[in-house]
This record gives C-alpha cells, structure tokens and sequence, in this order.
C-alpha cells in the first residue's frame, strides 16, 4: 500500500501534524501522513466552540509570555512563521478571517471546519500520502542504544512487523486531553522509549471541583464581568477577570481555565486553594453598601429576595440567601446590618474551596512534555536521535486560551518541516 520509502514521516494528522506534512510536500519532499483516527483534524474542529480560535493578534513578545517562563524556546519558530503568515496561508486557502475581543482570530465562517477544510487541500495539493486509522507503534533507529548518535530509519505501524523506512519522522501526536479526539499520549511513550525525558504531564485551561456541592443548582449559569481571585494557603496566587460558568461540579469558564494551571500546582502541592468571585468588581464596598441603603429606601416593603434579584442572576439569588442565613421572604427593611454585611461579602467575596481539576482528559490542553532542553528551538530536532522532529502539543509547552496554542502547533510545524527538508 505503501512505498518502501517516505523522504518525511509525519506521525500524527492533527494541526501541527497537518500542517508540517503539507510544508514539508510543498518544500519537494516526498511525505507520508499517519493518523491512527479515522479522521484529520478531530481535536481542530472542536475548537473555540466549534468557531476555532486560531490565532492572536498579539506581538511575538505578548505570545512569549503567554507560555510562561519555557514560552522562549519559541522564538525562533515564531520569527520564521507567526500569526500574519499563518493568516495569509489561510487566506491563500480561501478562509477569511476575523478578529474579536481580546485579539482573538476566528475564521469569518465561525466554523472550525473551514480551517480543517483548508489544510486537507493543502495536504491533497502538494500530493501528501495519506494514512488513516493507522497507529504508529514505533519509531526505529539504527541501532538501540540511546547514546546520542542514534538516527531515524523507519517506522512501525500497528502489529506490522515490516518497517516503512525514512530518515525523517515528526512526532506530531498532541497531549493527553479528549483522547476521543485520538490524543491519547502515544507520541510521549515512543520518545520515552528513544530516551527522551517527559516532564510531568498535568492538566492545564482546565476546570475545577468545589467542596461545595451546591454548584449543582446552579449549574449552566454564566456571569459576565466578574472576578476571581485563587488563594493557596491563604496567600494570592493568581486572578481574572471576565466570564465564568458554574457547572455540576464546580467551576468553569475563561477566567477560570486561566487560573486552572496555577490551582492544580498548588493542589498537587496540598495547599488549600480558595476561589474568592466578586460579582461586583466594578463597585467597591462602600458603593456597594450606599446602593443596598438605597435599595432599602426605595424598596423596604419588598421582600429579600426581590430586592436581591436586581443585584444578582435569579438562578443565584435562592443559594445566597441561603448561605446568609436570609429567610427569602423578610422585608428588606427588616435585614439587620450583620446580615447587609453578610450580603456585601457574599457579593464581593463569594468563597468556593477547589478540592480537585477535572481530569486530564478534560483539560483544554496538556501542561508538560517533551523536555524543551532534549529539542533544538532551531530545527525542531530531537538533540538525542538524528531525523526526529517534534511539534504541536506534545513539547513542554502550553499557552492561554486566546489562540496561542494553535499558533504554538502551526509554528512549531512550519519551522519542523522547514528543517527536516533543509537538512
Ligand atoms: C475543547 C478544546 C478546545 C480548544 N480550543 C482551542 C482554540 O480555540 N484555540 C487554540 O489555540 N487552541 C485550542 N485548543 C488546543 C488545541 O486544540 C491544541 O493545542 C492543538 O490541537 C494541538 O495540535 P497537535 O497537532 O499538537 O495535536 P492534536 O490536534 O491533538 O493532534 C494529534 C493527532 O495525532 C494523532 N495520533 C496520536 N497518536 C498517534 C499514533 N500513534 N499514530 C498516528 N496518529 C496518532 C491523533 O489521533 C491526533 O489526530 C483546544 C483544545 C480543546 C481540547
């Protein structure tokens, strides 16, 4: 089925995987793509919603740092190809683009399948050899010691015992979140077997557990222009502000995932970790206490839980009350002013204890990988076995929500395929 020999072996058909077969065919190398799904492109076209957030308008600098401390490794990869570039390959592939709060590029379509759509065109333009449901079980090297000098010489797939030879394989095979998606660690284990190391692999953009289990009543409920502030041990470790959604077991949502990271750290260390959300930001205490005087003024015959609505989403106003210990049919006049405090505090510290991150497989993207030390930022190329390339998810990189991990994978792939065809 297929040749003796591929110039390029690309293990893995998600966006970097995609995209560097597709740079590498372009570049005149002969290239075979194996994904083991039935499908290219599955965790792509699940994206930003479905909507596929590609990109960010940011500067090289603003992405740098949006990987924390490793984020540069990545600055070669990005002086090569960045976010104008992969926008004008999109746009040369018919997909036009648009761009929304925070920087954030979408395909004009809100569909993530044009994206998909479009590097399948690329990937058939430039005569890529496609194989699906195929799962690549080994990288081979011309010998088994894993002193350095070892070099690629094929691959095997599945319980295939014949080797597909090449003296050049990108490992494009993700992290280990939405293994339905086919990213289910695999990549991680043959670079083990090759001697690389892998740094711990956790979850990261993930949501999170509460001890309190009356989240469940308010489940699905999304607040708009709030904070969030994560204690660990009683001291700041990070905070947010934008939206937020309560779920069945706890929190979730933008600012959320963006603490996720930071929070999971500190669980794993066993500190107790806090999420303290102010539905209020915009007012400080002293505002926030004269409009509920006011409220008493104007609306003192009313009941609590009237009066509470126009401060609050009507899902939530039955749990506040509830937790200030506020019969919901008091005269608002008659609330003594221990209980407006309580009010003022719930309202602007509304205190949640994190027992736990959903797991791994829930996580938007996996924290950890690939030791950045054991890869060359130049190339791309493994600096323990000569001919194997990385890109994607599967680094030791991860970036906020915004568009910069997909930009991290098309990045990564560019600069893999220019090396591997350069080399
Ligand atoms: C719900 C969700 C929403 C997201 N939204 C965004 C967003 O809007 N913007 C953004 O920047 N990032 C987003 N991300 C992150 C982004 O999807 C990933 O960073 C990106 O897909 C990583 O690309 P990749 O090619 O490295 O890995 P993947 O896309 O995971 O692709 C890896 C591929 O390798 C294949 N594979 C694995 N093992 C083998 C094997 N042994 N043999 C052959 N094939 C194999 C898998 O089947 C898979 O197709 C989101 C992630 C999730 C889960």
């Amino acid at each position: 089925m297929f040749k003796k020999f591929y110039d390029v072996i690309v293990i893995g058909g998600g966006a970097s995987g995609m995209f560097t077969a597709g740079c590498a065919a372009a570049k005149g190398a002969d290239t075979l793509l194996l994904e083991k799904t039935n499908q290219l492109g599955k965790k792509l076209s699940i994206t930003g919603k479905g909507r596929c957030n590609l990109t960010n308008v940011g500067e090289v600098n603003d992405f740098i740092e949006s990987y924390g401390k490793n984020g540069k490794f990545l600055y070669r990869a990005f002086t090569n190809f960045f976010n104008q570039d992969l926008i004008a390959f999109f746009n040369r592939y018919g997909v036009r683009t648009k761009v929304e709060r925070g920087g954030r590029i979408f395909p004009v379509t809100d569909n993530s399948e044009s994206i998909v759509n479009a590097l399948r065109n690329y990937l058939k333009e430039n005569k890529v050899t496609l194989g699906l449901n195929l799962q690549v079980k080994e990288i081979i090297v011309d010998d088994n010691k894993t002193d350095g000098n070892n070099k690629v010489i094929g691959i095997k797939i599945g319980e295939s015992k014949e080797i597909i030879e090449t003296d050049k394989v990108v490992l494009a095979t993700g992290g280990l979140s939405y293994p339905k998606t086919g990213s289910t660690g695999d990549g991680y284990r043959m670079a083990k077997k090759l001697g690389h190391s892998i740094v711990s692999l956790t979850p990261a953009l993930v949501p999170l557990e509460t001890k309190e289990d009356f989240v469940k009543d308010l489940q699905g409920l999304s607040l708009k222009n709030v904070s969030g502030i994560a204690f660990a041990d009683g001291r700041k470790i990070c905070g947010g502000f934008g939206e937020m959604l309560f779920t069945h077991f706890g929190l979730s949502g933008p600012i959320i995932l963006k603490m996720s990271a930071l929070v999971v750290k500190h669980l794993n260390k066993n500190e107790e970790v806090i999420i303290a959300i102010n539905f209020k930001p915009a007012l400080d205490k002293k505002k926030l206490t004269d409009r509920l005087f006011r409220e008493t003024k104007n609306f003192g015959l009313k009941s609590v839980n009237n009066v509470i609505k126009n401060f609050l989403p009507r899902k939530l106003v039955p749990v506040f009350l509830k937790l200030a210990n506020i019969s919901s049919d008091k005269k608002f006049k008659q609330i003594t002013h221990q209980e407006k405090e309580k009010i003022i505090n719930l309202l602007t510290n509304f205190s949640l204890k994190i027992t736990k991150s959903r797991p791994i497989e829930e996580a938007i993207i996996t924290r950890g990988g690939i030791s950045l030390k054991e890869i060359n930022p130049y190339t791309m190329e493994s600096k323990k076995i000569k001919g194997l390339y990385f890109c994607g998810e599967i680094i030791d990189l991860d970036g906020k929500t915004g568009g910069y991990n997909l930009q991290l994978a098309f990045s990564t792939a560019y600069l893999a395929a220019q090396s591997v065809v350069s080399s």
